[in-house]
């Protein structure tokens, strides 16, 4: 049986952290962490994203505005909100949620972001800083996982790492964070064109999954031993619910289960680490300005 790698309990350790440093720098006599979220649009689930950030960063003593505007703003408006915040002082982190309105770039509203107020880690200085293996803002998600395999005393050197998916925000720089000097991991990364992807996943001492899809990964996929960490949120048809679904991961846990040596959950895994790396990036930008 796998030990469960408990998501919720290791960001709240990371959040207490992040807390008690921001309380030390206030008591020092600076002020406190500022982050500015700017949202745009009224979709739900980007509401209640940036929601959830405002009430983490509240409760660790980092005080955030949530900068709302209508899905109509053009792109120059919004480029322009975002230079201002550039140039305030007062301003240590910005976030813009995305997904944006189709009408607007988003890398272009990415790029335009200050790199040294960038807590989302988007901006191609902040990837290139990462992929050189600088000291710098942390990916959150891929940054998260990695807190939660250290936390657990996972051995990450010399360990072969098998990442299934290359995207900008997961995939790719989980990757570049398991080379670092001090993680040492050797990483493989699977994608849609990847030949006999079981049987690279088979060869995994760690075993990433970030796809997209309920239940890909089958324990034909999983060395007896495997640590598995489950990005994947998917919704799937669950009329004993009250709301009609539920949330799974793209691994299947309960075959994998009994054959991995550690596991995450979904939800209550990956999920809750990534506005802890959020909170770090902010502190840090604001030790840093
Ligand atoms: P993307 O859709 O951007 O990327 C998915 C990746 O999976 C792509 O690289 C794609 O390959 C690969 N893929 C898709 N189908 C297959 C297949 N049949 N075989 C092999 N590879 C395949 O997704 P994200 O990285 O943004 O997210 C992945 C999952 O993680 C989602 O469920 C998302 O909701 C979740 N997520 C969770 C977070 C958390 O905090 N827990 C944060 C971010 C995401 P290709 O590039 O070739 O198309």
């Amino acid at each position: 049986m796998a030990k469960l790698i408990d998501g919720k309990a290791v960001s709240a350790q990371v959040r207490e952290e992040v807390k008690q440093a921001v309380a030390q720098r206030v008591a020092s006599g600076k002020r406190a962490p500022y982050l500015a979220v700017v949202l745009v649009g009224d979709d739900p689930a980007s509401a209640s994203y940036v929601r959830g950030k405002a009430r983490a960063s509240t409760e660790v003593g980092i005080e955030s505005d949530t900068l709302t505007y209508d899905a109509s703003i053009s792109e120059a408006e919004l480029l322009d909100i975002v230079a201002k915040l550039n140039n305030d002082a007062g301003v240590d982190g910005i976030l813009v949620q995305l997904p944006l309105p189709d009408h607007i770039d988003d890398r272009k509203v990415i790029h335009a972001i200050d790199p040294a107020k960038d807590v989302d880690c988007f901006h191609p200085e902040s990837v290139g800083t990462l992929v050189i293996g600088l000291d710098g803002f942390q990916p959150a998600t891929p940054a998260g996982i990695v807190e939660l395999l250290k936390r657990s005393d996972i051995e990450t050197s010399g360990a072969h790492c098998v990442i299934i998916g290359r995207s900008n925000i997961v995939g790719k720089p989980l990757a570049n964070l398991m080379l670092k000097k001090g993680l040492d991991s050797t990483v493989t990364v699977c994608h849609s064109r990847t030949k006999d992807l079981p049987g690279i996943a088979r060869q995994a001492d760690i075993l990433v999954a970030a796809i997209g899809r309920a239940n890909f990964v089958t324990a034909d996929m999983v060395k007896p031993g495997a640590v598995v960490i489950d990005v994947g949120i998917n919704r799937v048809d669950d009329d004993t619910r009250e709301r009609g679904y539920r949330l799974v991961g793209d691994v299947d846990f309960d075959a994998i289960e009994p054959i991995a040596s550690h596991i995450t959950p979904v939800p209550g895994g990956v999920g809750p680490m990534t506005i802890a790396v959020l909170l770090q990036n902010t502190l840090m930008a604001a030790n840093r300005a």
